[in-house]
């Protein structure tokens, strides 16, 4: 059996930064005596957040009920009340909110003026969470929400939107959406476009699209409830390829090993340490 492996698969950027400040956050909390804490799951991976709980990170969802301590926001971003409420609880914040996610939350605060904030994202996900809670002079104002093409039957004409997409919103339904607001705007509706998908995870999806050209079958590792490693997995099935979307490489079949050409490509939350087990495992015999 052959194995290639996809030229962008693991890690991106907004989570390569996010563990290191959880590492960080663990580290500092213990030379000062005081809990560590991040406001959600780190990342969607269980392996790497078991091994995080192990050290001593508590995650928690609010700070009530919490000793304050040391309290690591992730890289999908935090509603300004939530954010508020650890500060004036007299915890200390680590913002690990990714810098691209950052960029959109500073750009809606500022659109929340001239125009109505339309959010293309899904529903009760961290980061569409954090759109919709951005405030503007201490107020959150509403916001509306967008999941499928049919949603966009909400606009008005004669009213200004602004449109924000969450960055890890799957692509084709994305061109989908897009392509209703466009209708919209051919029409004469004043919508304006913010933002894109991330390009980290275009870049991903690019990649396995390339590597099923090349492969019978592919391998999808990445946790069970990681939307963009699911994202993947859809995408190589939706072609037609034969595919399996695995969280370690206890599940490893003999039915993978038994295709000559076996594609490998990893979610963006997927530790290296779990693609590298998952290949020394394939290569086994
Ligand atoms: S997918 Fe993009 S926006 Fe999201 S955390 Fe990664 S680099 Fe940041």
């Amino acid at each position: 059996m052959e194995l290639i492996l996809s030229d962008t698969m693991g890690y991106c950027g907004g989570v390569f930064r996010a563990i290191s400040m959880v590492e960080q956050a663990i580290d500092e909390a213990k030379q000062k005596g005081v809990p560590v804490y991040s406001l959600g799951r780190v990342i969607h991976n269980s392996q790497v957040c078991s091994s995080f709980t192990d050290q001593g990170l508590e995650t928690i969802t609010s700070a009530d009920g919490h000793p304050p301590g040391i309290v690591v926001l992730r890289a999908h971003g935090v509603a300004d009340a939530l954010r508020r409420q650890f500060v004036d609880s007299g915890f200390t914040i680590m913002d690990a909110t990714c810098p691209v996610v950052s960029r959109n939350l500073n750009l809606i605060a500022k659109n929340q003026k001239d125009a109505e904030i339309v959010i293309v994202g899904h529903e009760n996900h961290p980061e569409t969470l954090a759109m919709q809670g951005v405030e503007r002079n201490g107020r959150a104002y509403p916001s509306i929400s967008i999941i499928s093409p049919a949603d966009v039957s909400q606009l008005k004409k004669g009213r200004a939107y602004a449109v924000f997409v969450q960055t890890t919103f799957d692509r084709l339904l994305w061109r989908e959406v897009r392509s209703a607001l466009l209708a919209l705007k051919v029409q004469g509706y004043s919508i304006e476009f913010c933002n894109e998908v991330c390009p980290s995870s275009v870049n991903r999806r690019d990649a396995v699209l390339r590597l099923s050209e090349q492969c019978d079958a592919i391998l999808v590792v990445g946790g069970k409830d990681s939307a963009n490693t699911r994202a993947l997995y859809t995408l190589v099935v939706g072609i037609g390829k034969k595919a399996w979307h695995i969280e370690t490489e206890d599940e490893i079949t003999s039915e993978m090993k038994g295709y000559a050409i076996l594609g490998i490509t990893a979610g963006a939350s997927t530790p290296p340490q779990t693609i590298d087990a998952v290949i020394a495992k394939l290569k086994e015999n």
